[in-house]
């Protein structure tokens, strides 16, 4: 296909209506306001005795709504922006005879849409059933929405006088192919050291700002890239700089992702931190997948690495798997479901396969496979973490997924992962630490966040650490006025 035109009276909302073509069409070029598609798309709002009117129609077919206007800024443009997608979405279901799992929704966290409704007073059921009549999701992505949020409500909810705790470790020791993060490879190691120092430097800048401002950690999580790729004097270094914030957290998880950077020392070193869970992520038990994906290790290493950690102690261990990954079939990941069924692992994450632009798939021109396969894949997964006795607990979706589907953690009972949650659905401060983090502030009376972002180039980040300290402390110190 070479394209489609999007005419619209709008412009400003054709970023959220290309959103929605590319459920139905992946990513064929767009002409906004241009003709040369292989079709077009027509937009058209109008504004009619206090009401919008909207109508979008591809000359075959067309959609109408009418919405009344509430005088509410917000909602309005809220409003606005759905009665768009909507138009767009119904006339390409029509055309296409394509129904999209998740429906006309295109957001990262459709969980938040749920709590909506749940907020506004309705049941449960009531609640999915709406759910499904406003934005056509399917009954299983509604039901996996409803068995999520029943396992949150267990979970005891962030106060607002506590904070995560993040710290950012941007090295791995190769680039996997799907890989969007920002991290550079280890190398030569030069920059490893100076960066500890700066990180160093970070926390203890947070441990003076969790005084200044009296908030509490909850929930530690240090991520990347991959911090064991850290040799186990620099982690230790850094936990140690840590203790005092790790001393009073109720969950301190280390990524420990790439099977091929575990050793003893390290996770000695990680036991002695007080870690209580950690995630060992084999992506797949297929080793010529791996080779495929830039992944320099096997899965027997994986294997090692994970009886190794449960042998010295750890007693939550979560791995993450990948559906739909290059050359990959059914068979094969039901394959990697079993063997992982055999480690019994204590939580998992089945992500399915997105094609970011940042990453070398990308740049490769691979292409996402099959939506249907995908599916199953998706469906397998979730049937295996039952089997196990897992609950799924948290739920994200990305832009360029294959099959248009999500990423799910699951997990046995007790053993849901705070910070995962507490990211997912934005419900704590976060103090984040490293090249690239991001630090957030809540303000849950004015309803809004504010963030602090740090650099993300590591040099640049080394250099200028001074800097990302104080733009926490202005983040957590300063009123900021809800504009
Ligand atoms: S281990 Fe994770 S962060 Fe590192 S390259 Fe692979 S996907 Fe990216």
């Amino acid at each position: 296909m070479s394209g489609v035109s999007l005419f619209t009276n709008a412009p400003a909302l054709s970023g959220d209506m290309a959103e929605v073509i590319r459920l139905f069409l992946g990513n064929v070029p767009l002409l906004i306001n241009e003709p040369g598609g292989d079709f077009a798309l027509t937009h058209t709002e109008a504004l009619q005795e206090g009401l919008r009117v909207v109508t979008v129609t591809d000359g075959a077919r067309s959609h109408e709504t009418r919405e009344s206007l509430t005088g509410d800024a917000v909602v309005d443009k809220r409003l606005r922006r759905r009665q768009a997608k909507l138009g767009v979405y119904q006339v390409l279901k029509e055309r296409t005879g394509i129904t999209p799992p998740w429906g006309s929704l295109t957001g990262i966290r459709p969980t938040r849409l749920l709590y909506a409704n749940l907020e506004k007073g309705l049941e449960m059921e009531a609640a999915c059933a709406e759910l499904r009549r406003v934005f056509d999701v399917s009954a299983e992505k509604a039901d996996i929405l409803r068995q999520i949020v029943t396992v949150q409500r267990e979970l005891s909810l962030p106060r607002a006088d506590e904070a995560d705790i993040y710290i950012g470790i941007p090295f791995c020791v190769t680039r996997c192919a799907y890989c969007s993060f920002l991290s550079g490879e280890v190398g030569k190691g030069t920059l490893l050291r100076p960066y500890a120092d700066a990180l160093c430097l970070e926390i203890g800048a947070a441990l003076r700002l969790l005084e200044d401002t009296g908030l509490r950690p909850r929930a530690f999580y240090m991520g990347g890239g991959t911090p064991t790729a850290l040799p186990p004097e620099l982690l230790r270094r850094v936990l140690t700089a840590a203790a005092p914030i790790l001393a009073e957290c109720r969950e301190i998880t280390v990524e420990a992702g790439r099977p091929d950077t575990i050793d003893r020392d390290k996770l000695q070193a990680l036991l002695d931190a007080g870690v209580t869970r950690i995630s060992v992520n084999p992506q797949t038990a297929h080793d010529e997948t791996l080779a495929r994906i830039g992944r320099r290790h096997t899965a027997a290493q994986t294997e090692y690495a994970y009886r190794l950690a449960r042998d010295m102690g750890f007693d939550h261990i979560n791995m993450d798997l990948i559906a739909g990954l290059p050359g990959e079939n059914l068979g094969m990941f039901r394959h990697t479901l079993d063997w992982l069924g055999g480690l019994a692992p204590e939580s998992m994450t089945v992500h399915t396969l997105s094609i970011k632009r940042s990453s070398l798939l990308h740049l490769w021109q691979a292409q996402l496979p099959d939506g249907d396969m995908v599916a199953d894949m998706v469906r397998a997964g979730a049937a295996a973490a039952r089997q196990m006795g897992m609950r799924p607990y948290y739920l994200y979706r990305q832009k360029y997924m294959a099959g248009n589907q999500e990423n799910v953690g699951y997990a046995l009972p007790g053993h849901a992962c705070l910070y995962n949650v507490d990211m997912m659905e934005e419900t704590a401060n976060v103090i984040a630490l490293g090249a690239g983090a991001a630090s957030k502030r809540l303000f849950p009376q004015k309803g809004f966040i504010r963030r602090a972002f740090n650099v993300s180039d590591i040099r640049q980040y080394i250099d200028r650490v001074e800097e990302m300290v104080q733009r926490k402390r202005e983040l957590f110190l300063q009123d900021h006025d809800a504009k």
